[in-house]
Order: structure tokens, then C-alpha cells, then sequence
């Protein structure tokens, strides 16, 4: 059975009381719940105000009936939109009667599966709408509306279409053998590459602070016991402006203040509670705080001098990904001046979380790991799956890039062009797995 045949129905609007209330059908069964709600024929994208019975006519609630007859939809199937008063009750009851009339409830992100499936919206867009709702600040609101547009995605379809026309050029030469040497030896075969490349590479670029836009910074504060990492966050957090909202996952051992660096969240997590007992090695700490290290973008470590060398030691144990910062604290117990030094591409700070004294540089550290201040202008949200996917297509267009200018394998060439179109692929959604859809939709909320 088609899976997409059957109707779906969700309260498309916040759960709560509210001033109005959306309650949204999708299928097959859309054009007759409408006219039995009706008692006659609705009118295509037409306000209509209209009483909502329940199965002994008793009126449940009165309200704006919205008719959108496929593909003109927001799914591309038939599309019902009851608008009532925002009451909990009078759409729990209007939900029922709409199953009742032949539709069930709808799983969550189910409306934008299908618009995904019925080519409404390819997958980075459908991400977007997710992102969207789930923004939280306006520059991350902004961003993923050009989502929603399609810039990201036109600029993955841009790239793909670069890749296919040179990956049809190496097949047809491939297809040429005694001319095949002159053709793969073409200067321009080079220049396409390495402008292919690039291109790429701005795009990883824009993608990852598409990510940092959507998601915020994730930094974590690493070092021994005693160094000062809580007072390190508490005093951050005192510093900016907290937000207040509730992360979820929030694991108990672990701490996490989430504070806004000029419209961008940044989620700081102190390893504390993971090695308070004293006979616990050292590095322990470390190794319990991997999982959070391994989701960050920029790891904290915070040293007192006391023991700087260990310390320091310490950052051969971070997960080579992630941008870090070292802080050396409680300057104020030996009477030093804040500073900012830089040893082998790592930032060291000098400051003290009691005084605060310092305590800017570090901020100023934070908001460029950020990216605040860089212009936001045309940039997308974009999430960690793309950026992994745009990853993969940089390795495979280097190997082309190697098996035609070095091993002047055309072949070989060609079949890494298709893994770099089945990588971009998979961001566009033109490659998807049903596990991969399950996952992305099942995160959205009900509704939508
Ligand atoms: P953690 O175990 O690394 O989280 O360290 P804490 O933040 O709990 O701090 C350990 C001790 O060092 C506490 O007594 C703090 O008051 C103290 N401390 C933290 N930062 C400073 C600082 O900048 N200067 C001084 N003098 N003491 C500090
Ligand atoms: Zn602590």
C-alpha cells in the first residue's frame, strides 16, 4: 500500500491555549472531511467562515475553514486547514472528528516528509523549516529563512552541475581511448578541477558557520580540579547575557550555561562532576568529558600555573577538530596583568575568574570562534550532516583530482565525480536513505 495514500491530521499550533488554534489535514480524504465540515463544495484558497460540528451536529467551535487542493499545497497533496479559538479542548475534539472522518493522527514532521517526498521541497529546505522554528536568535532566523529559499541548496545544485559536466567530459574521452591521453592531459581539465575545489571549499565554509548559526558555538572547559573551570563559567555567565532556556539532553554530571555573544548562542559546558574523586588519574577527566569534546567547536583549557606543564600536557589529549583556548588562571595570586599571547596556533589568556580581571580577552576569543562581527549577509543555516557530506565530496574530488592529473586514470576520475555527486547528493536529498528521512523527521515537532 502507498504509505501516502492514507490522510493525516495534526493541531498544527503550539500546545497551550492560545488566540487561534490550526488544525491541519493532508490527503486523500481532505476534500470530503472539507465538505462534510462544510455541508458543501469548499472553494480553493478562499477564506471560508463556517461552524465545526461534531457527529451530532452539535457546533464544536466556529472558525475560518482554508481549502488547497493539491499540488498547490504546502504538502502537494489536498490540504484542509481548520482555524478555531485556541483551545486545547475545542481541538482535541475537532482532531477527533477529523479522524473520525477517515484521517489519523499525523507523526511528527509528517506534513513536511510529504512535501519533501511530493517534490515541494528538497531535504536541506525541509531541514530549514525545523530550523527555522527552532531559531533562536534573529541572525539564525534569517539564515535559515534563506534556507528555506533554497540558497544553500542552489549553490550544492550549482556545484553538482560542475561536477557532471567534467565527469562527462572524462567518460567521453574515456570513450575515445586513442585520443584518451590528449584529453585527460588538457590544461582545462586542471583549471575545472582546482576552480571545482574552491568552490567547495567556500562552501564547507559558509556551510559550518551555517551550522554555528543554527546551532550556536558548543565550547566545553577542560582542565584539573581546583583550576577554576566553574568559576570560569559562572563568571562568563555573569558577564553576558544568559539565556535561560532549558538545552535538552542535558546530561546531570555535566554543567552548561548557554549565553548570547551578540545573536549567537554559545553553549558552555564545564567537565565538572566527572572527576571529583581524588585517586582518580588525572587524564580521567578528560576521557569522561570525550563525548562532550567530541561535539565541540572550541575546547577551554584552563590551567592555574601551579602545574602548567601537566596542564599543558593536556592538550595533546583533545580531539584534533576542535579550535582551543588556554586560560591561565588566578593571575590576581601573583600579582600579573591580564594578556593575550599566542604559542604554536593556540591562544593563551592570562586572567582571573574571581577578579574578572581579563576576563574580556577571553570573550573577545569567544566571539571570534563565533564568528560575530563576520557579515551575515546571504549566509544559511546549515546543519552537521551537510557539512559531513560536503566533507566527503572533498575528499573524493581531491582523489579525482589525483587519479587525473598524477595517475592520468580516467576512469577511476569518473567513479570519484559520481561519489562526489552522491555526497551532494545526499544533502539535496536526491540520495536519501528511509533510516536518514526517519531521522530528520521524526526530530521535527507534530504538524509540521
Ligand atoms: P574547578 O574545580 O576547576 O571547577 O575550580 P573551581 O572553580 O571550583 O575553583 C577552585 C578554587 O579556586 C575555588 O576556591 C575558587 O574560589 C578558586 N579560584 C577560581 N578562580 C580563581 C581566581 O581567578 N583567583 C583566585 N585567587 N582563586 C580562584
Ligand atoms: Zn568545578
Amino acid at each position: 500500500m502507498n504509505a501516502r495514500a492514507d490522510t493525516i491530521a495534526a493541531v498544527a499550533t503550539a500546545p497551550g491555549a492560545g488566540g487561534v488554534g490550526v488544525l491541519r489535514v493532508s490527503g486523500a480524504l481532505a476534500g470530503s472531511i472539507a465538505r462534510t465540515v462544510l455541508g458543501r463544495e469548499p472553494q480553493p484558497r478562499h477564506a471560508r467562515y463556517a461552524a465545526f460540528r461534531d457527529r451530532d451536529e452539535a457546533v464544536i467551535d466556529r472558525g475560518l475553514l482554508l481549502w488547497f487542493p493539491a499540488p498547490h499545497s504546502y504538502t502537494g497533496e489536498d490540504v484542509l486547514e481548520l482555524q478555531t479559538h485556541g483551545s486545547p479542548v475545542v481541538l482535541r475534539l475537532l482532531l477527533a472528528r477529523v479522524v473520525e472522518l477517515g484521517a489519523r493522527h499525523a507523526r511528527p514532521g509528517e506534513f513536511s516528509e510529504r512535501a519533501f517526498l511530493n517534490g515541494k521541497l528538497d531535504l536541506a529546505q525541509a531541514e530549514a523549516v525545523a530550523d527555522l522554528i527552532a531559531s533562536g536568535s534573529e541572525a539564525a532566523a534569517r539564515a535559515a529563512q534563506r534556507s528555506l529559499d533554497g540558497v544553500f541548496s542552489e549553490r550544492v545544485r550549482e556545484l553538482t552541475a560542475g561536477v557532471v559536466r567534467l565527469r562527462v567530459w572524462i567518460e567521453a574521452a574515456i570513450d575515445f581511448p586513442e585520443e584518451e591521453i590528449d584529453f585527460l592531459a588538457a590544461p582545462q581539465l586542471g583549471v575545472d578541477l582546482d576552480a571545482l575545489r574552491a568552490k567547495l571549499g567556500d562552501l564547507q565554509a559558509a556551510a559550518r558557520r551555517g551550522v554555528r548559526l543554527a546551532d550556536g558555538l558548543h565550547a566545553v572547559i577542560v582542565g584539573r580540579p581546583n583550576v577554576g573551570k566553574s568559576s570560569l563559567l559562572n563568571a562568563l555567565a555573569a558577564s553576558e547575557r544568559a539565556i535561560v532556556t532549558e538545552i535538552a539532553g542535558t546530561t546531570r554530571d555535566v554543567l552548561r550555561e548557554t549565553i548570547d555573544l551578540d545573536g549567537i548562542a554559545l553553549t558552555l559546558v564545564d567537565t565538572a562532576g566527572l572527576r571529583e574523586a581524588g585517586d582518580v588519574v588525572e587524564r580521567e577527566g578528560i576521557r569522561r568529558a570525550r563525548a562532550e569534546l567530541e561535539r565541540a567547536d572550541l575546547a577551554v583549557l584552563v590551567s592555574d600555573d601551579v602545574r602548567a606543564e601537566a596542564d599543558l600536557a593536556l592538550l595533546a589529549d583533545l580531539p584534533p577538530r576542535a579550535a582551543r583556548v588556554v586560560v591561565h588562571n588566578k593571575i590576581d595570586l601573583v600579582y600579573s596583568e591580564p594578556r593575550a599571547q599566542r604559542h604554536d596556533d593556540t591562544m593563551h589568556l592570562w586572567l582571573s575568574a574571581r577578579s574578572g580581571d581579563g576576563l574580556d580577552l577571553l570573550v573577545a576569543e569567544l566571539k571570534r570562534h563565533a564568528g560575530v562581527g563576520e557579515s551575515a549577509d546571504g549566509a544559511f543555516t546549515a546543519r552537521a550532516r551537510h557539512v559531513a557530506a560536503l566533507e566527503r565530496a572533498g575528499d573524493r574530488l581531491a582523489a579525482a583530482s589525483n587519479a587525473l592529473t598524477i595517475q592520468r586514470a580516467g576512469e577511476l576520475a569518473a567513479e570519484e565525480l559520481r561519489q562526489v555527486q552522491h555526497a551532494l547528493g545526499e544533502i539535496t536529498g536526491e540520495f536519501s536513505s528511509d533510516d536518514l528521512l526517519g531521522e530528520i523527521f521524526s526530530s521535527f515537532c507534530i504538524g509540521k
